[in-house]
């Protein structure tokens, strides 16, 4: 049976790799709603931003004739001024 030592380890051991892995999800969050990983941030402003947060349409995105193209699901495009993270 293991005892109450070893137990604690156990423990402390599950929590700090729970801890290293929210961590490294939680670095990157949005700055909108504080909840999604961010994958967008602002070139001049230092802001980021998950999918769903980002602010979106611009009319740096219309073509020359004047449509704008729409992502697979739709939505206009975010500013050019918003880049994605690379990863
Ligand atoms: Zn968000
Ligand atoms: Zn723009």
């Amino acid at each position: 049976m293991a005892n109450i030592h070893q137990l604690a380890y156990r423990v402390r051991k599950f929590f700090r790799m729970l801890y290293s892995q929210a961590h490294w999800y939680c670095g990157r969050r949005c700055e909108y709603c504080h909840w999604h990983r961010a994958v967008w941030y602002y070139a001049p402003g230092y802001a980021i931003a998950c999918d769903e947060c980002v602010p979106r349409g611009c009319g740096c995105n219309k073509d020359s004739d004047g449509t704008e193209p729409l992502d697979e699901r739709g939505r206009r495009s975010p500013c050019c001024e918003w880049m994605m993270f690379p990863d």
